[in-house]
């Protein structure tokens, strides 16, 4: 299982994306800012996708 913290990249935001691969999270990751952060398609980034991918880690829970 990986996980990601929405927090880790600077949000006050308890959200936490989980999944199998990172494409799983990414995805997770751009629903979430797109209706939770009011963030444009197009501003994420690749640049903010390297940023999560550089958050995500491994959880055995
Ligand atoms: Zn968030």
């Amino acid at each position: 299982m990986l996980k990601f913290k929405c927090k880790d990249v600077g949000f006050e935001c308890g959200f936490t994306a989980k999944g199998k691969t990172e494409e799983e999270i990414l995805s997770q990751c751009a629903a979430h800012a797109t209706k939770d952060h009011g963030m444009k398609p197009e501003e994420i980034t690749e640049d903010l996708k390297s940023q999560i991918k550089s958050k995500i880690h491994k959880s055995w829970f």
